[in-house]
């Protein structure tokens, strides 16, 4: 890959994060030169571009080194830390945000009276967190299928492909409207900045110092 001296980091296109994360940047004294419809934002004062994409293609971005950081949710960190293969670059969480709060959370039927984690022994789980879902099972000890969805999981226990769920939860509503309830969390999420295990030694790697500085003053700032 040919170097870079710009700083490249990756963001949501279109979604939760974006305002929020944009906002961030723009306190952290980051402006940019395109409009948001474009994949690419030139950064007009620092040597710090952004590329606008989907929030699951974020972390391969980093490890690829097609960019630096990345703004994106600690549940598409962590699924991708679980399963990318052994060959991908190591990431690490660099800063939490203190945005885009939610949980990743078993919801089982209503009428199910959940006490614990057994409950779901041989029961099939709906999830689009098969890597994070896998873990936890393994570490509760308990044996269920797991029925990978790339989207619409509350509504698999309803069409009978499931038996319960795992998914994310902010404020419980899209679960009451499929009769389904929170039973157990498995992660407490929210958006991070993500980068490589190992920072650049260039240019690059002190304009992200600088970066990280003046993130921390305006998250202080913000606490
Ligand atoms: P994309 O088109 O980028 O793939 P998406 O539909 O996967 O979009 P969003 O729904 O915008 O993404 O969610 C982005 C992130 O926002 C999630 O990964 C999660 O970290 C966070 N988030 C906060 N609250 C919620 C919620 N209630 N439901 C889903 N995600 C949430
Ligand atoms: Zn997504």
């Amino acid at each position: 890959m040919k170097p870079r001296d710009r700083l490249r980091i990756a963001m949501q296109k279109s979604g939760r994060l974006t305002e929020p994360g944009l906002d961030l940047l723009k306190r952290c004294g980051l402006t940019f030169r395109q409009s948001r419809d474009k994949l690419f934002c030139f950064g007009e004062g620092e040597p710090v571009d952004l590329l606008l994409v989907r929030d699951d293609d974020i972390p391969g971005l980093i490890a690829q080194g097609v960019c630096d950081l990345g703004i994106v949710g600690r549940n598409v960190l962590a699924e991708f830390q679980l399963t990318a293969g052994r060959e991908t670059a190591a990431l690490s969480e660099l800063r939490p945000l203190g945005f885009g709060r939610c949980r990743l959370s078993i919801a089982v039927p209503q009428e199910l009276d959940y006490q614990s984690p057994q409950q779901l022994s041989g029961l099939s789980i709906a999830t689009s967190y098969p890597g994070l879902l896998g873990e936890w099972l393994r570490t509760q000890g308990v044996e269920a299928g797991v029925v990978t969805l790339a989207g619409s999981v509350e509504i698999a226990p309803r069409l009978g492909t499931a038996d319960a769920i795992c998914d994310l939860v902010q404020s419980g509503g899209t679960l009451v409207a499929n009769q389904l309830r929170e039973a157990d969390v498995l992660l407490e999420s929210e958006a991070v900045l993500a980068g490589p295990e190992i920072l650049p030694a260039d240019e690059r790697g002190d304009m992200l110092e600088l970066l990280l500085k003046r993130l921390d003053g305006v998250i202080q700032v913000r606490e």
